[in-house]
Parts: C-alpha cells; structure tokens; sequence
C-alpha cells in the first residue's frame, strides 16, 4: 500500500520526540530531546522555528491558558514560544534530574501525564500534573516512559513503559485522574523494534513508532494483533502524531541519538520529520487545562 511517505523536514535532529498538533494554531509541536530544543512546524509555510529551552526536553503540549508546558529534566516548565521565556511551575516531591523526564501528553480533562527515564541506580515514574500544578506521581518502577493515549470514551488510558516490548491499558476514571487494572493488550515482537511514541485514531486502534524497527505499526488493542506496518527510512522513529485540519496526516518524529557512522550514511534522513497519509482519522490531542 502507498501511503505516499514524505520527509517533511531533514532536521537532522539527535532525537525528536514529543509530536503534537495544536489545532488552535495549527501548528504541530515537537522537540529535540537531547538538544533541549522546542520546535514549532508551520505545515502552511513549511517554515519550523526551534527554541532553546536550556535543558533535555521530553515533550511539549498547548496550555489552555496560553503558551505551552514541557516535560523536562528537571520537572514540569511553562513555555512562552513568542518571548521564549521559560519557568519551571513543579518539581515532582523528591526528583532526581538524573531521572529526566521523557514522554508525556494530556488526558481529556487537561491533565498533563509524563514519565521519566529510570538511571542505573534510580527507577523512573510516571507522574500527573494537575491543573493546580500539584504532582501526584501514579506509577513506580517505571524504565523508559513513552506512549500515552486514551480512548475516545475517556475510559481507558494506553501506555508504553518500552523495555516492558508491551502496550498496557488501565481503566481511566476521567473524573478523578485515576487508574486502575492494568493489563497487556499488545505484545510487540522483537523484531517490530522497541514501542515509543503513539497516537490513537477514531476507530480505536494505536498507531506506534517503533525505535530501532524502521516502522510505524498500527496495532489492534482488542485483540493485540498488528494491523499495519508503514516503513520508513529511518531505524528509529520515536513518536507520531495525527495531525491537519481533518486530523488525517500522520507526522513521525526519529532520531539519530547512538547512530555509528556507518549506520548514518546508511539512513542520512535520521533525526528527520516525516508524514504519510494513515488512511483514517486521528482522535484529538489535549491541552494542559492549568
Ligand atoms: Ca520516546
């Protein structure tokens, strides 16, 4: 099938992550994680601004109130993409910066979720910003926080811890921010590559970039089974995101982080941003509501 893949930008970033569209400003927002960078793409001029936010980024998301919040090393930080000023608005109750934060996006009611990366003496978690900019930290034990998405009747949250190769599901009470029965609902194969970053489109099934796959897979979490695979030309894509007018354009974030030379001049488009026609329409991203 042709899914008419296109490179969209030669970023050439050392590890883009973090993809969301802004429907409001129809711009699509992603980051260069390592670099500390905030990028904000304009699909309608092709023109892509970067802002140096000072520290290793994880992902950004719109803020209701104005601007944008990072998940970054050091915590929960506000962003105001015109003047470029930053703030760290929270710090997770005995944070370790070592312990960066990595992957995160909103849930339907505005909360922001991100997760962290564990250290060889530290595991990570995945923490919940409310809208007070209160911290509850709702899982332990986490190694590489990626993915995470709900369902369009706000009832399930899906999440990627990566090393675990699975996608979980946790009933979602919308009302209180809480889960609860967690259960696998795919098993990702080795060789698919490692689940990062994902998207969830209108009929319900998850759409994740597979670090050191080549692919984005498009995944059934009603029965676990692998419905789509879309090459790329890149081994490590990293997150992916619905985006336009219509929600109909898959854009995919990669990396270069930890590429040789040799494995460089066989993918030179690494770190670049991709998108391709997924055929199907994707749900909505949130905002931080606080
Ligand atoms: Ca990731």
């Amino acid at each position: 099938m042709n899914n008419e893949l296109r490179l969209i930008l030669d970023a050439h970033s050392i590890c883009g992550e973090g993809a969301i569209w802004d429907e409001k400003n129809r711009k699509l927002y992603w980051v260069d994680n390592h670099l500390g960078f905030v990028h904000v793409y304009d699909p309608e001029t092709n023109r892509d601004r970067a802002i140096d936010v000072g520290q290793p980024v994880g992902t950004v998301v719109p803020r209701e109130s104005g601007g944008l919040m990072l998940a970054v090393r050091d915590g929960f930080m506000s962003l105001d993409e015109m003047t470029r000023k930053t703030r760290l608005l929270a710090v997770p109750e005995g944070h370790n910066p070592e312990n960066r934060f990595n992957d995160g996006k909103c849930d339907p009611a505005g909360r922001f979720w991100a997760g962290t990366l564990e250290t060889p003496t530290h595991k990570g978690c995945l923490f919940r910003l409310d809208k007070d900019l209160l911290v509850h930290r709702m899982l332990d034990n986490i190694r590489c926080s990626n993915g995470i998405v709900w369902s369009a009747d706000n009832k399930t949250m899906y999440y990627i811890d990566t090393p675990t190769m699975r996608i979980d599901a946790f009933d979602y009470d919308l009302k209180t921010g809480t889960i609860s029965n967690r259960r696998a609902v795919v098993s990702v194969a080795g060789e698919h590559g490692q689940p990062d970053g994902m998207a969830i489109d209108i009929e319900g099934k998850l759409w994740v970039a597979h670090w050191d796959g080549c692919c984005v897979c498009r995944w059934d979490p009603t029965n676990g089974n692998l419905i789509q695979k879309v090459r790329l030309p890149v081994s490590r894509p990293t997150s992916c995101a619905f985006a336009g007018q219509n929600l109909d354009t898959l854009y995919v974030t990669s990396a270069s982080a930890g590429l040789d030379a040799v494995a460089l001049a066989k993918q030179p488009k690494a770190g670049g941003l991709f998108q391709f026609n997924p055929r199907v329409r994707g749900l909505t991203s949130f905002s931080f509501a606080g």
